[in-house]
């Protein structure tokens, strides 16, 4: 009897030992049930996350960052709203239409935290989601630090576009010594159409678009439209190139020389804008270098003339002083350099300099 009872006793203590730590533990564990992400493009981003625990779950707070070129790595903290209970489902939506949108492809990095009343508290792994625009099925192709998505034309179709955008980037580093220094992501959608509905604040005129943070193009070009088109992914194509080359957080470009470079790199200046140029020049109603130095107006009658007299300005500095001295200039740019600065180390001239010899070349063409 005695034998009986004591061995039910060490049988019982074994089974306490056995089972009260796991027990004690899995009721006192806040843990994570479950989380996910939905992609809306190009409107939402939606995060879920369901927690348990013991006690009340009092603070949930999701994390997340953009890549996306910056000098400050910066982290958005949400504070998400509910009810404290031992159980919680949370839900939050990341919407485009209050915040801007972003541009396909791009990658969100987020991660939650929890605390209950005990002050427990739980991080989740960080976890990136590609904000893909998935009402498309993509085709791509890479070649050196380009690569090219497509859903409509053929794979020849594609190469043809990948070809010019090499030569763009073959030829900017010719005449200016800019090179791309990371990958950049090129979205070829079919056509105009398609292209505003993946912008969350598409403009009337936008053909194309170049999300320079992001190292991004996205274009609206149909397989017939190649002409217009390569001229698009040269203009695009340029601005990024520049954006990476010249990336600083003091002072941005001046307008004549970001929008002139990437005119530049289209090629011959199109026959609407030199009848602009010609005119004005005629007329003695140029824009000032200075003025050229300020963002330009959105419609294309009031910045035409601007965007002509950048490309001249461009042509005149490369064809006179040549591509070391405008990689010079870009270099200087980088250092966060006043523009007036920037052009008198370069070149021994201001922005009134730049004005009369440049006026002086056009008047003698
Ligand atoms: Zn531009």
């Amino acid at each position: 009897m005695i034998k009986k009872a004591s061995l039910l006793a060490l049988v019982v203590c074994l089974f306490l030992v056995l089972l009260s730590p796991v027990s004690v533990q899995a009721r006192s564990e806040l843990a994570i049930l479950d989380s996910s992400v939905e992609v809306e493009f190009p409107l939402a981003l939606n995060f879920n996350l369901s927690a348990e625990s013991d006690v009340n779950i009092t603070d949930i707070r999701l994390h997340y960052t953009v890549d996306r070129m910056s000098y400050a790595q910066i982290t958005s903290e949400v504070y998400i709203e509910f009810v404290p209970a031992t159980t919680v489902d949370a839900k939050w939506t990341w919407d485009m239409r209050k915040t801007g949108g972003l541009p396909p492809g791009s990658i969100v990095e987020h991660w939650w935290t929890v605390a209950d009343t005990k002050g427990d508290s739980i991080e989740t792994k960080p976890v990136r989601v590609q904000f893909d625009d998935t009402r498309h099925f993509w085709y791509s192709l890479t070649e050196g630090k380009t690569t090219l998505y497509w859903y409509k034309g053929k794979q020849s179709f594609a190469q043809e576009i990948m070809m010019t955008a090499q030569q763009v980037l073959a030829r900017l580093a010719e005449d200016t010594g800019a090179e791309l220094k990371k990958p950049v992501k090129i979205y070829i959608y079919a056509d105009d159409q398609d292209l505003r509905g993946a912008m969350i604040y598409p403009q009337e005129w936008a053909g194309g678009a170049a999300f320079t943070r992001h190292s991004t193009i996205a274009i609206g070009m149909a397989p017939d439209r190649l002409d217009w088109g390569r001229r698009a992914i040269a203009h695009e194509l340029t601005h990024l190139v520049i954006h990476q080359m010249t990336f600083n957080p003091y002072n941005d470009l001046p307008t004549w020389l970001n929008e002139g470079l990437a005119m530049y790199a289209e090629g011959t200046l199109e026959p609407r804008f030199t009848k602009l140029l010609g005119k004005a020049i005629a007329e003695d109603s140029l824009i000032s270098v200075r003025s050229l130095s300020s963002p330009f107006s959105a419609y294309f009658e009031e910045s035409g003339l601007a965007y002509a007299q950048s490309y001249s300005l461009v042509e005149f500095l490369i064809n006179n002083y040549g591509q070391s001295k405008m990689l010079e200039l870009l270099n200087t740019f980088r250092e966060g350099s006043s523009y007036d600065g920037a052009l008198r180390k370069v070149y021994g001239f201001d922005m009134e300099g730049l004005d009369s010899w440049w006026r002086q070349y056009v008047s003698e063409q």
